[in-house]
């Protein structure tokens, strides 16, 4: 190979590079307030996130995870009760049902969107149904105003796993008016992992609501069951937010908009550039402003491109290669291949492309001609 440009699948440098300063003042300010856990740097940084996707509530997790779980076990979603999640995502999703003791029951996906199909949900409930989760995938909104007609018609929660849709638009035919994801349910979880679109320089999460009672349960779940010091109401566990993440956390919160708006650029640039008929290009729906966690593309030869791209210095990765309902976590719901074949064909085609603040135009140039030199 003559020519060849490294393009990493992701690299935190070029924003932490240009958010140093930020980033060590607010690890300053931690250190010299000697105070780590539930303080100001928490308050400061709930407050601007809710405001930033328009709840009332925000209530710090230790991570996407433990968002999920306890904002389902707030809803007194437990043993006896199924969930509905999607059978493509990740198998965070899926955990956090089964932590409470309730029954995932997935659901296939639409294959142009990648996520939940609307038309498939009525056939999988029953009546210990309590709640759908939709996953807004690879940041883009699932079809809300059709899920929640349903959610309505069976009186269903729905809890929104929100861990790669920071900032995502939905826009409502029903209502005419858009939401940032993480409105549209009772409750939702955002993970802060360090590659998601609001990633902290470690683990945390957060859990976001409109309501009060359901914000302080969350929040006394995650404190050992405690609403008030050493009183304990619930069996709870541990999983607070933390006042260093909390602190990087505001910093990164205060360039979420730009950084989206340069994944958006990144996005429209291989959506314009990519011409090889072998390629499956993302689908966005007209109610949809998605945020591009994930640039995911399908193809049928997948492992061969895959091969082509590393070869010339370009990072993939595949978002997921075994649909969950295949996972050996999850032997005992006694799935086989071909149970769900929509997820089984997204797993066996899809590829990630890189994705990130930082990407240079001839890097994203790079990957573009790559893609369309490659012969299926
Ligand atoms: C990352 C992720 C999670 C879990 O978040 P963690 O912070 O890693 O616990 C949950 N759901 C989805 C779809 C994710 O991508």
């Amino acid at each position: 190979m003559t020519n060849k440009i490294a393009v990493p699948f992701v690299s935190f440098k070029p924003l932490e590079n240009e958010l140093k300063n930020e980033l060590s003042r607010a690890f300053d300010r931690v250190l010299n307030n000697s105070w780590y856990i539930d303080g100001n740097e928490d308050n400061i940084f709930e407050k601007g996130f809710s405001q930033y996707i328009g709840t009332k509530y925000c209530v710090g997790c230790g991570n996407g995870l433990d968002a999920l779980m306890l904002s389902l076990k707030a809803l007194n979603i437990g043993p006896g009760d199924e969930v509905i999640v999607p059978s493509n995502t990740y198998i965070a999703t899926a955990l956090a049902v089964t932590y409470v003791g309730a029954k995932p029951v997935f659901v296939e996906p639409d294959i142009r969107t990648f996520n939940i199909n609307p038309d498939c949900i009525e056939a999988s409930l029953t009546p210990r149904t309590k709640a759908i989760m939709p996953v807004h995938l690879y940041g883009q909104s699932c079809d809300m105003d059709r899920i929640m007609v349903i959610c309505e018609k069976y009186n269903l929660f729905i809890v929104e796993d929100c861990a790669q849709a920071h900032g995502a638009i939905y826009h409502s035919k029903k209502n005419n008016r858009d939401y940032k994801t993480g409105t549209l349910g009772d409750a939702a979880g955002f993970s802060f992992y360090p590659g998601k679109n609001l990633g902290a320089l470690g683990d945390a999460g957060a859990a976001v609501t409109n309501e009060e009672e359901i914000a302080k349960k969350i929040r006394a779940f995650g404190n050992y069951g405690s609403d008030y010091k050493y009183h304990h109401i619930y069996k709870g566990n541990n999983s607070r937010l933390d006042e260093l993440q909390a602190a990087f956390l505001s910093v990164k919160l205060s360039h979420l908009d730009r950084m989206n708006n340069v994944r958006r650029l990144v996005a429209k640039k291989y959506m314009e550039g990519i011409k090889n008929p072998d390629i499956v290009l993302p689908f966005i729906p007209d109610y949809t402003e998605p945020v591009w966690h994930i640039f995911a593309i399908r193809v049928k030869n997948r492992d061969s491109l895959e091969r082509f791209l590393n070869d010339r210095g370009i990072g993939t990765n595949k978002h997921y290669p075994i649909p969950m309902h295949l996972q050996g976590a999850y032997k005992d719901l006694g799935f086989k291949e071909g149970d769900f074949p929509i997820a089984e064909e997204i797993s066996s085609t899809e590829l990630s492309l890189p994705m990130y603040y930082g990407l240079t135009d001839e890097q994203i140039q790079w990957v573009i001609d790559c893609i369309n030199q490659w012969e299926a």
